[in-house]
């Protein structure tokens, strides 16, 4: 069992939370009543190791409502060493991304922290992410 405030209390503390399924050994990250691969309801709580590849990323610079304050940003989309994507925020120049994103594409990445973002009137509250950073 691992509810979303404590997957994003992990977060804050610096740990990449997931579940593992009983039945076929995946790991379901961020949190879900049933697991992502075979949709098993046994999981155990386990910590990723938040090393994974970046999968695709966007440089957000024209921000959405209650985000004003927040561009340029980079939603990201990891594949996680454990298997399942995660999504987060990459750590990394706006400019430098925007020219390089072909060559980003596929880099290795690592959680660095978390981002906790104020919410809005879409988000029900504050909430925290994942932040990368590349390795490589
Ligand atoms: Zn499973």
């Amino acid at each position: 069992m691992l509810t979303l405030s404590e997957y994003e209390e992990g977060l804050r503390s610096g740990k990449l939370l997931g579940l593992r399924c009983a039945s076929c050994g995946g790991v379901t990250c961020h949190p879900m009543p049933v697991c992502q691969w075979c949709g098993g309801r046994s999981l155990e709580r386990t910590k990723l190791s938040g090393a994974g590849e970046l999968t695709t990323f966007t440089v957000i610079r024209v921000p959405s409502e209650g985000f004003e304050g927040e561009v340029p940003y980079i939603p990201c989309l990891v594949k996680t060493e454990e298997g399942p994507c995660v999504v987060g925020r990459l750590d990394y120049d706006a400019e430098r991304a925007t020219q390089a994103a072909q060559e980003l594409l596929g880099k290795r990445v690592r959680m660095s922290g978390a981002y906790t973002y104020k919410g809005d009137k879409f988000s029900g509250g504050a909430h925290s992410c994942p932040v990368f950073e590349v390795t490589e």
